[in-house]
């Protein structure tokens, strides 16, 4: 880990640890002050691999309790949730730099979420009946059972660090499965208040562990568990898959993105500009749905592009404390401020031009302004890389052709959107490349968790929410059972001319779907 970041490592004052080498600490700092936060100790390898066979020991009693058992224990944690909704706010205030009114997002997904699957599951990943296809096999009788993966592993990201780690871990809890989460170095210290929660105030069953570290402890999770459930960049998403594949374990990547946003001509350009601007700029840019990148038709742009302008330069940075007073908080962590400084700086040295922002705020903290580029082209690193922070590029298009064709051109597909006529919006969204598309609005498709929420091409592997992100945490069993027959089946041994011939004339009888084969007979 490199000095200078929001999370520093250090050797612990005593030089101890559980298993006896120097223990490291992790020093977590606030990115709005720079002050020190607190600190946690980073996991060994061996004690992440302790960590995932404790939490093993337990999982078969949890999976015990069914369905609406679990949902029981994951209801308490919502109310607890609810009920310490200021003092978690406070904590992931503190160690991501977020402004007020960005963390309320994130509890409120996440109680919504333990009641979707709490009360979904059995829909989702209760037994199943099944019909034989085939009367010839209409004596036995079929069924589904969706048995969890023992252990689940998250690794999980600094942008939302409880909604994408404990968002991860509850259907996986929900399903049957223990979890062991590997939060962001730079972000531990609110998911670790909640699995101390879980364990001591709620009084759950030990199936809901927290380990911490750097990639080092993200691999030794990867060895352990049963299933990888990644969020972060796609350069580490590589890893993960990598090392995952040396012990077969399947993984689920939720990766970058590069989305972008269609106004057409005849859009309601202030809803546009708005949305616009909220969906660039909400948690200072570092969403992985942000809008990073809009190409409206010539009509439209010199209008949107002024009201753009207006509404960012409108924006107050900085920080707050409990009252909601400003709309932008800080970079989270300052590697990603040196890549939104470099996309800038290569997008101004190619010709590109900041209408507003540009430069690295003055002052204490990390802190970009929000920034608007045009004259911008998929020349520069600003249209084609994920910059995960407050800026966004604008290009006019000359029509909703050329406007697909340059929203396409990306290795990433997470989401995007376009705004404009209902339904000409809704025809040209469709044939945006990604895992999602809002149509007259932005990000939305995350808390509709009813559909599924993931990426295409190189934005990710897997989805979740809906029932495919229940369901992926399960390997289904298929339970049949003969309900009568004899001493022996027909196609078990011996095998003789009567018993092959009656074999033959039900497959021929059921499957030919012409008279005269059904009778033997060739067809004419
Ligand atoms: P990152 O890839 O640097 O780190 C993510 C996590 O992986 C951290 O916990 C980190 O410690 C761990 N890690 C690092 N190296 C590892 C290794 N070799 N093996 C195992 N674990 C390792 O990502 P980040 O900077 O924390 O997050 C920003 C990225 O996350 C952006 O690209 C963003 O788009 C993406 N993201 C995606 C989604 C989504 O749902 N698709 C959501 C949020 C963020």
């Amino acid at each position: 880990m490199e000095s200078g970041t929001a999370a520093k490592a250090s050797e612990a004052a005593d030089g101890s640890s559980a298993n006896g080498s120097a223990a490291e600490r992790i020093e977590v700092l606030n990115p709005a002050t720079g002050a020190t936060i607190g600190t946690v100790e980073a996991d060994s390898p061996e004690s992440v691999a302790a960590t995932v066979e404790r939490v093993r020991g337990n999982q078969l009693a949890w999976e015990a309790l069914g369905i609406e058992g679990r949902y029981r224990w994951l209801g308490k944690l919502r109310d607890w949730l609810l009920d310490n909704v200021e003092r978690i706010a406070d904590t992931m205030q503190a160690e991501t730099g977020k402004v007020r009114g960005d963390t309320g997002a994130e509890l409120y997904y996440l109680v919504d979420l333990i009641n979707f699957y709490g009360t979904r599951a059995n829909k989702f990943i209760g037994e199943e009946a099944v019909r034989p296809h085939s009367p010839v096999m209409a004596s036995k009788k079929l069924m589904v059972q969706h048995r969890p993966y023992p252990v689940v592993g998250v690794i999980s990201p600094w942008n939302f660090p409880l909604a994408l780690a404990l968002g991860d871990a509850i259907p996986a809890l929900q399903a049957g499965a223990a979890v062991v989460v590997k939060p962001s170095e730079f972000t531990p210290l609110g998911l670790d208040e909640i699995v101390r929660a879980w364990r001591e105030e709620i009084g759950a069953p030990d199936v809901f562990a927290c380990v911490h570290g750097t990639g080092e402890a993200g691999g030794a999770l990867i060895d352990g568990v049963d299933f990888v459930q990644f969020t972060g960049s796609d350069r580490t998403g590589r890893k993960v898959m990598a090392r995952a594949a040396d012990t077969l374990t399947p993984v689920s990547l939720e990766l970058g993105g590069k989305d972008p946003m269609i106004v057409l001509d005849d859009a309601d350009l202030d809803r546009a500009a708005n949305a616009a601007t909220w969906g660039s700029m909400f948690n200072s840019g570092q969403v992985c749905l942000s809008v990073e990148r809009i190409y409206v038709e010539e009509p439209a742009y010199d209008e949107f592009v002024a009201k753009l302008t207006r509404e960012v330069g409108k924006l107050r940075q900085g920080a707050d404390g409990r009252t909601p007073e400003k709309d932008v908080g800080a970079m989270t962590s300052p590697n990603q401020k040196a890549v939104v400084e470099d996309h800038v700086a290569d997008a101004i040295e190619r010709g590109a031009r900041a209408v507003t922002g540009g430069r690295a705020a003055d002052g204490p903290g990390d802190y970009y302004e929000p920034t608007v580029l045009v004259d911008v082209d998929h020349s520069m690193k600003v249209m084609r890389d994920e910059t995960f922070g407050p800026v966004v590029g604008v290009m006019k298009v000359r029509d909703e052709a050329e406007a697909l064709r340059l929203a396409n051109d990306t290795r990433y597909g997470l989401a995007g959107s376009v705004f404009g006529e209902k339904a000409r919006a809704e025809r040209v969204g469709r044939q945006i490349e990604a895992g999602a598309v809002n149509v007259n609005d932005v990000i939305v498709n995350y808390v509709l968790m009813d559909v599924p929420m993931g990426g295409w091409k190189e934005s990710g592997i897997g989805f979740r929410h809906g029932e495919y992100g229940i369901k992926k945490y399960c390997r289904p069993e298929s339970v049949i059972v003969s309900r009568f027959g004899g001493k022996r089946e027909p196609v078990w041994y011996p095998y003789t001319k009567s018993r092959r011939g009656l074999v033959g004339r039900l497959s021929r009888a059921c499957n030919a779907r012409d008279w005269r084969r059904r009778l033997g007979l060739r067809g004419r």
